[in-house]
C-alpha cells in the first residue's frame, strides 16, 4: 500500500498514558508497509502532557507533529485542527488514555481496502463504569432511531477514515458524537469493526453525565444540518402549518358558537387557539427565513460529488 496513515490523537491531562501510547503505535505500525505519520493535539493540558509531547517530538520528528491549544477548546475542536493538519489519505482518530488499544489499528485499514470510506469502532465489551454506559446506550439507541444509521457506538473516539470524506467537515463544540451522522448523510460508505477497550489505567474521565443533555440538544442540530440543511422550511412549515391549521379548526368553531350568542372572553378555547394561530404563522415565517438563509450560502456543501466522468480535454 502506498498511501499514507495519520493517526490524530486529542489529549487533555494524559500526562501518563503518552509515551506508552506512542511507543505502541510505532511498534504496530512498524509491522505494517505503511507510511505514517502521529498528529497530538493538546487541548490546553494544564499537567505536563505539553512537555512530555515536545520531548518525544524531539526524537522523533519525521513520525510526530505536535499542535499546542492555547486553552482547552474541547475535543471536536482538537480533531479539527487534527484533521486540518493530516496529510495522510487515510485518517484514523483515538484517544489517548490508552483505553483504545493501538494494537486495533490493522483491523481498522483492513475495513479501509475493502472499499469503506468510514470505519467506526464499536467497544465490545466496553470497560467503563455503568454511569457511563447506560446514558450511552440509551444515546446510541436514539441516535441510530432518529439518523437511520445502524451503528452500535456512535461516540467511539477510534475511528478511521479516507481523508477525502473530512474535508468539508465542520466541528465545534461536542458535534465530533455525531461525525458519522454527518458523513452518511453526504453519502459515504460507513461500517463498525468491534475493537477491544480497556478501563482507564491512569487520570479521569473528562467527560461526566452532564454531556448527556448537552448531546441531545446538538441531535436536533444535526438533524437540522444533514436532513434540512437545503429545505429549511420543510421541518417549519410542517409544524408552523399543523398549528395554524388546528388554530383556524378552533376559531371556526368559536365563531360558530360567537354568532349563536355565546361569549369567548372567559373560554380557555379561545386564548388556546389565538395564541397557537399566531405561533404557528411565526413557525412558518421562521422557516422562509431559514430559506433564505440557506440559499445564501448554497455551498458545495450541500451534495458530495464521488466521481466526474468525462473526457480530458
Ligand atoms: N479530550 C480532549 N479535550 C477535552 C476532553 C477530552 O482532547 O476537552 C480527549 C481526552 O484526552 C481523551 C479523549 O478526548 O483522549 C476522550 O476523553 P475521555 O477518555 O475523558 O472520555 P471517556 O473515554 O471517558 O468517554
Ligand atoms: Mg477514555
Amino acid at each position: 500500500m502506498a498511501e499514507k496513515l495519520s493517526i490524530v490523537i486529542p489529549v487533555y491531562n494524559e500526562e501518563k498514558s503518552l509515551v506508552e501510547l506512542f511507543n505502541r503505535i510505532k511498534n504496530v505500525l512498524s509491522k505494517l508497509v505503511i507510511e505514517y505519520e502521529v498528529i497530538f493535539v493538546d487541548d490546553g493540558s494544564d499537567d505536563n502532557s505539553l512537555r512530555i509531547l515536545l520531548e518525544l517530538y524531539e526524537n522523533n520528528k519525521n513520525l510526530m507533529k505536535v499542535i499546542e491549544f492555547r486553552r482547552n477548546f474541547g475535543k471536536a475542536a482538537a480533531l479539527q485542527a487534527g484533521f486540518k493538519e493530516a496529510s495522510g489519505d487515510i485518517i484514523i482518530t483515538m484517544d489517548s488514555d490508552l483505553q483504545d488499544l493501538p494494537e486495533e489499528i490493522p483491523k481498522f485499514l483492513e475495513k479501509i481496502d475493502e472499499g469503506y470510506d468510514v470505519v467506526s469502532g464499536w467497544k465490545y465489551p466496553r470497560k467503563d463504569p455503568i454511569s457511563k454506559t447506560f446514558p450511552s446506550r440509551i444515546f446510541n439507541f436514539i441516535t441510530s432511531i432518529v439518523s437511520g444509521i445502524r451503528l452500535h457506538d456512535f461516540n467511539c473516539g477510534f475511528k478511521c477514515y479516507r481523508s477525502y470524506t473530512l474535508k468539508n467537515l465542520k466541528l465545534y463544540g461536542e458535534l465530533h458524537r455525531y461525525i458519522p451522522v454527518i458523513l452518511n448523510s453526504y453519502g459515504y460508505k460507513i461500517t463498525e469493526v468491534k475493537i477491544k477497550h480497556k478501563p482507564r489505567k491512569y487520570g479521569k474521565s473528562k467527560y461526566g453525565f452532564k454531556r448527556f443533555f448537552s448531546g441531545f440538544f446538538d441531535l436536533f442540530t444535526i438533524l437540522m444540518l444533514t436532513k434540512f440543511r437545503s429545505n429549511p422550511l420543510h421541518i417549519f412549515g410542517f409544524f408552523g402549518a399543523l398549528l395554524t391549521l388546528l388554530g383556524g379548526i378552533t376559531s371556526a368553531y368559536l365563531i360558530v358558537e360567537r354568532l349563536m350568542g355565546k361569549y369567548l372572553s372567559n373560554r380557555p378555547l379561545f386564548y388556546f387557539s389565538l395564541s397557537i394561530t399566531i405561533v404557528g404563522l411565526q413557525i412558518f415565517f421562521f422557516g422562509l427565513l431559514a430559506e433564505m438563509i440557506a440559499n445564501i450560502k448554497r455551498d458545495e456543501t450541500h451534495y458530495s460529488i464521488k466521481k466526474i466522468y468525462k473526457k480530458d480535454e
